[in-house]
């Protein structure tokens, strides 16, 4: 996994180079691109380190794990749970590794190098406009139809929650100013960018419930024993 982190950072110290000269608005632009870039690079790359490609072949029957629904084999009702929990755990998977690009990228302080933000907060509200805006986007594209997925708001839910358990374990004393924060942002993109059913506090609860089944379906089929082992 070191070396993957290694091939991201290297990966986009190449194209900073490219940044000098241009204005900043311009590269805010561009970062939010490479972080919504990236976050659908890692939520492939999360199902092959979690085991789901393995699982769905060796206990489910299918050649591989479609993300198009182009699969000609009826999906069941548990079939269809397993796959929406593993779709959801893959981009809880791909939120915590992109903060750990986040914040890779940030410098010393964190608060950017090229883009200097004016405090943490800031760089957690760009992060959740960005993240949002890649929901928005699914949300056109797909429509909110579609039943392997999580729908866009709670895909949003998802990856911005994520940041729990990212600052609890690395920068616990910026825990409670940066989820606090990202909670009433979340809110507050939703709003500004017509994210269905995330701009209401109750809908935010009824999402957050409404996921419990993925740590279910983590336990029940023992995906972890399918996981790659990460030296
Ligand atoms: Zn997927």
């Amino acid at each position: 996994m070191r070396i993957f982190y290694f091939w991201l950072l290297l990966f986009f110290g190449g194209i900073t180079q490219r940044y000098k000269g241009i204005g900043k608005k311009e590269v805010l632009a561009d970062f939010a691109y490479f972080l919504s870039s990236y976050l659908i690079l890692l939520h492939e790359l999360s199902h092959v380190v979690l085991g789901h490609c393995d699982y769905v072949q060796d206990e489910l029957g299918f050649e591989s794990l479609d993300e198009f629904g182009q699969d000609e084999k009826e999906l069941s009702e548990s079939e269809i749970r397993i796959r929406k929990a593993f779709e959801a755990e893959a981009d809880r998977q791909a939120g915590e590794f992109l903060l750990a690009f986040l914040e890779s990228t940030l410098g010393s302080q964190g608060l950017g190098q090229h883009i200097r933000f004016p405090s943490r907060k800031h760089v957690y509200e760009f992060y959740t406009y960005a993240i949002t805006l890649v929901c928005v986007l699914l949300q056109q594209l797909t429509n909110r139809k579609g039943n392997i997925h999580p729908k866009p708001n709670e895909r949003q839910y998802i990856i911005l929650s994520g940041i729990q358990k990212y600052f609890n374990n690395y920068q616990p004393d910026q825990f409670n100013m940066i989820h606090n924060h990202v909670t009433l942002k979340m809110i507050e993109a939703a709003k500004n960018t017509g994210l269905i059913e995330g701009s209401d506090p109750k809908d935010l609860m009824k999402t957050a419930l409404s996921l419990s089944f993925v740590d279910d379906v983590v336990k029940e089929t023992k995906i972890k024993d399918y996981q790659l082992s990460v030296k």
